[in-house]
């Protein structure tokens, strides 16, 4: 096989980016829109040792999963990747890419997997579900302003209004301001020259209040006769805000920092309601968010509907509950979690999204949450490492960004119950949790971690770490929030490992930390020793272990198991040999 060879084969499988994957003499071949069950004619384009790529031609059979793709535009726009595929096929490959990932990335097992994964929560319409949209403006090659979408890693824009993802209502939104700029000769910005006025039209849409933004990007500091395009896009049913956002760089970053408000409210407000039940029955008023033009906000309301619920409900949470939210973004899940919890604490490192989280509280009248600024893998350890020692003057060492209102509340936090969390949820971006974050995850040790997560292969990663230091993975269910696309979220439940499932166990470090301060300490002061003087991490469970096998009391609910039940991880040799020279040093044993 060599570049250009054309040849015929049949398509077995699809890869995590939603190629089609054919094999030639055992040899992989990737084909770009061919579907599994295709039989392609194709043409090699280039060839590595054990791989190849090649380029589809034709269709000699197609797959029985095949469907007519709605959109005109789905190869060139590059943005749904297997709009091909039929919906309950779509569902079936993200269910098996993050099986997959779980398998190979995280090292579970297939039986394992068979019994914690749960179906995946499809949508009922899986079009016109996005309620944001960004839509670049230009010239195409005849020199007429033009807007849709970039072609896939290009920035040649496709001059569709109309994406099937998103509203209809952006088709008339983009009309208005394209003829808008017609009449009033306003030039589209060009990248080359750094020249032109309007950058891109930013959409977003409040799915429950049916209220709608539009936010034109310019490169400029004013709009000339913003008036004429306010007069024109306020006769839209739902208008409620029109602003500029200024971003003057010559950069690929679409907005710019400053936003003014040309008429209405500066944001628009939707709220997330909460679902129960095999058919997702919604309860309640829900809770609302104000977003602004820069606000980070679930693209796909319904399913982040669904997604938070599975978070929820994951939580286990009964109104007692201390819960730590961390990627909290705008608070989204943070005051989701407050209506169940007894106090939530969120963390973000975004400082607008931890202002814009305190709005959405008191805008909800919710008392039980705090924000803190900070990257997650600084503030979490800061604060468990001054809470540990009961430092009271825990807000000195927070110098991530907080501000003197956080300062405050982080004092009046300073209570044992912020030390021992009974959940910690995590909803990290693509890269996953970092290292330190996941460590200090472990030492706090609380009985839950919910993990949020858009990348199967950063979760398998980082559930593989959490499975390796004391917690066992319950739940696990992918919730797609991007029909077409090969993009799936996945919700996982981690829970304590418990010794033995047929005896019923508490193993409650944390209610030792909390009622023992000698105790507290010593699990920790083991951990720095053993760190220290043998460069090894251990956790509490195997701490706990080697206590037992020296006969030392780790609490009374703590049982032993009758039989060594292998799902449980037993302390290696090494790190058994380094915790007892701890307890010799401590004069424990
Ligand atoms: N849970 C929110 C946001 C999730 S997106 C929601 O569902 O709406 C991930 C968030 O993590 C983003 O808001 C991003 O700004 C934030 N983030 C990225 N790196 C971070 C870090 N190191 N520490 C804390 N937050 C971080």
């Amino acid at each position: 096989m060599k570049k250009n060879d054309v040849l015929t084969i049949r398509i077995e499988d699809m890869g995590v980016d939603g190629e089609g994957i054919g094999k030639v003499d055992n040899i992989p071949l990737f084909v770009k829109d061919a579907l599994i069950g295709d039989v392609v004619s194709v043409k090699i384009m280039k060839m590595k040792k054990n791989y190849g790529y090649a380029r589809l031609l034709e269709i000699l059979e197609p797959s029985k999963d095949r469907v007519t793709p709605p959109c005109e535009f789905h190869r060139s726009c590059g943005g749904c990747q297997i709009q091909a595929l039929s919906y309950e096929k779509q569902l079936e490959f993200k269910q098996r890419k993050i099986r997959n990932n779980l398998k190979r990335i995280g090292g579970f097992s297939e039986e394992m997997l068979e019994q914690v994964m749960e179906p995946i929560i499809g949508m009922d319409e899986p079009y016109h579900y996005r309620n944001k949209a960004q839509f670049p403006v230009g010239r195409d090659r005849e020199g007429r302003t033009v807007t849709g979408f970039y072609a896939g890693r290009t920035h040649t824009i496709i001059p569709n209004r109309n994406c099937l993802l998103g509203m209809p209502m952006n088709e008339k939104i983009l009309e208005t301001v394209l003829s808008f700029m017609e009449k009033y000769r306003i030039e589209p910005y060009d990248e080359k020259t750094n020249r032109g006025v309007v950058r891109h039209v930013l959409t977003r849409y409040g799915h429950t209040t049916k209220e709608w933004m539009v936010c034109l990007v310019i490169n400029r500091t004013k709009l000339p006769y913003a008036d004429a395009l306010v007069e024109e896009l306020v006769k839209l049913e739902g208008m409620t805000s029109i602003s500029i956002n200024i971003n003057q760089k010559n950069t690929n970053v679409i907005l710019g920092e400053k936003v003014e408000t040309l008429w209405g409210s500066p944001y628009i407000t939707d709220y997330i309601h909460l679902r129960t039940g095999a058919d997702w029955q919604v309860e309640g008023d829900g809770i609302a968010y104000r977003i602004s033009p820069q606000s980070f906000y679930q693209v796909n309301p319904i399913q982040t509907e669904k997604l938070y619920s599975t978070a929820l409900a994951y939580a286990g949470l009964t109104g007692e509950e201390s819960v730590w939210d961390l990627y909290c973004g705008i608070g989204t899940i943070s005051l989701f979690l407050a209506q169940r919890a007894k106090q939530v604490y969120g963390v973000e490192i975004v400082p607008q999204a931890i202002a814009d989280a305190k709005e959405n509280a008191k805008l909800n009248g919710i008392t039980n949450a705090e924000f803190f600024v900070g990257k997650a893998e600084e503030v979490l350890p800061e604060f468990y490492e001054r809470m540990r020692r009961g430092d009271s003057g825990i807000s000195s060492g927070i110098s991530s960004g907080v501000s003197g209102a956080e300062v405050s509340d982080m004092d009046a936090a300073t209570d044992v119950q912020m030390l021992t969390p009974d959940v910690i949820v995590v909803d990290p971006p693509r890269k996953g949790c970092d290292t330190k974050c996941l460590e200090t995850i472990v030492q706090m040790f609380p009985k839950r971690v919910v993990y949020v997560s858009c990348d199967s292969a950063t979760l398998a990663r980082d559930l593989k770490f959490l499975c390796e230091n004391g917690y066992e993975v319950k739940r696990v269910r992918g919730c797609d929030m991007f029909g077409q696309t090969v993009s799936v979220e996945t919700v996982v439940l981690l829970s304590q490992q418990k010794p033995d499932d047929t005896i019923e166990i508490d193993l409650d470090l944390d209610e030792l930390d909390a009622t023992s301060a000698e105790l507290k300490a010593t699990y920790q002061e083991i951990k720095d020793y053993v760190l220290k003087e043998f460069g090894l991490k251990v956790s509490n469970l195997y701490i706990s272990q080697v206590k037992r096998k020296c006969g030392i009391e780790v609490g009374e609910n703590y049982n032993l198991p009758k039989t060594e039940n292998p799902k449980v991880l037993q302390c290696p040799k090494e790190k058994e040999d380094a915790i007892k020279a701890a307890l010799k040093y401590f004069a424990m044993i």
